[in-house]
């Protein structure tokens, strides 16, 4: 008998097969709003200015080979990518309290954090709770770990905002030390991020609850243009001791996607902590991937460590957060003055980052008090 005749047939990837369809497309106005990524006034991809460069640097350098990296990664970008999240001059790294570890890209640091969590996490009931919506990928990614997901209310339809007291609600509701995922900055899908008001109250109900913080953070820079401001959350949990990890990614801020540089950075209470934390991490990437790919961490080593470099990386982020920032500007001028389309449109430029939710109809608009669309397409990446 047919040895995997019990195989049963997968959906293909809904975000995924979109771009192909796209692809074959032979429309001459053809736009994917599907996939996460950035695009120019061509719509088309853009390699950042400081990438060319840095890459040109590598290929003039005569010491780079092909030699493997270490297991945990290139320790001049861990080190580095870890300042930038954290701060530079942030006490959990004087104190050498971080466990740092090059990833697979974000998606990489998610399920390495998970798998770590899975296998090291004291824990009360085996769960992470999950913003309702959340990144589609976060739901296969737990349980694929050996984590069962349930979710947190996050996004309210009817305000198009932050569903804030039943977020709260559901922090205090979860048993003690549970594991909240949270986005550092430009939510996706919703765009709708806390205030730093709002997320000092999420702090204070996770210390009383003894709660655990994964931040993912997948957009540092590219929702606001300013690295340090996109970074307040992560800071400002860390500063307030919350125990937490935090996922990271250069493929949209440096615009590196199909490089797959990311990092896993996870805070411990101490450095021998963070020393004992850190050789797991090395265990469980060594059976998965052995040693990560070298040329984004080379890449991004050159850009964070390098003056000059990071200062023209730091102009790219913002030509691509104020493009960004522009178009919804634009778009929301277009519909409310322009075209004068009935009802609310406001959350077009409340909301941060790439992602734009467009709720329901408040008013009663043409559409009538319910219809709409959900938006819950949005999730992708
Ligand atoms: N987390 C979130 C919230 C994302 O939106 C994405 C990208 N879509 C990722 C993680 C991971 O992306 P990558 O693996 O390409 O870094």
């Amino acid at each position: 008998p047919e040895r995997f005749e019990a195989t049963p047939l997968a959906p293909p990837d809904s975000i995924f097969k979109l771009t192909a369809a796209y692809k074959t497309d032979t429309h001459p106005n053809k736009i994917n709003l599907g996939v996460g990524a950035y695009r120019d006034d061509d719509s088309k991809p853009w390699v950042l200015p400081v990438v060319k460069k840095a890459t040109q640097l590598l290929l003039n350098d005569p010491t780079v080979d092909h030699e493997y990296l270490p297991i945990t990664g290139l320790p001049e970008y861990t080190a580095a990518a870890a300042r930038l999240v954290f701060g530079k001059d942030s006490p959990v790294i004087a104190e050498e309290r971080v466990a740092s570890v090059q990833t697979i890209s974000g998606t990489g640091a998610n399920h390495l954090g998970a798998l770590f969590l899975s296998k090291f996490y004291g824990w009360n009931e085996k769960r992470v709770y999950l913003s309702d919506p959340t990144w589609v990928n976060h739901h296969a990614i737990f349980p694929q770990a050996g984590i069962p997901a349930a979710t947190y209310p996050y996004y309210d339809p009817q305000t198009i905002g932050l569903a804030f007291p039943a977020f709260i609600d559901a922090l205090k509701n979860a048993p003690p030390r549970s594991v909240f995922l949270l986005h550092a900055c430009a939510h996706n899908p919703t765009g709708v991020d806390p205030t730093h008001e709002q997320w000092g109250a999420v702090a204070d109900v996770m210390l009383a609850k003894g709660h655990y913080a994964f931040f993912d953070s997948a957009y540092q820079g590219f929702a606001s243009g300013d690295l340090e401001g996109d970074a307040w959350a992560v800071r400002e949990f860390v500063r307030r001791n919350v125990p937490l990890l935090v996922c990271q990614s250069f493929a949209k801020n440096a615009g590196l996607y199909g490089e797959r540089i990311g990092a896993l950075h996870i805070v411990a209470p101490s450095k021998e902590g963070a020393a004992r934390i850190k050789s797991q991490l090395s265990v469980l990437a060594r059976a998965e991937i052995s040693n990560p790919p070298a040329h984004g961490a080379r890449l991004m080593s050159l850009i964070l460590n390098d003056e000059e470099l990071f200062e023209e990386w730091k102009g790219d982020i913002r030509t691509m957060a104020g493009r960004i920032i522009d178009m919804r500007k634009e778009l929301h001028r277009l519909l409310t003055e322009e075209l004068k389309t009935p009802g609310n449109w406001d959350h077009i430029v409340n909301q941060i980052g790439m992602f734009r939710y467009v709720g329901r109809a408040r008013s009663h608009g043409p559409w009538g008090p319910d219809v709409g669309v959900s938006g819950g397409r949005a999730g992708v990446g």
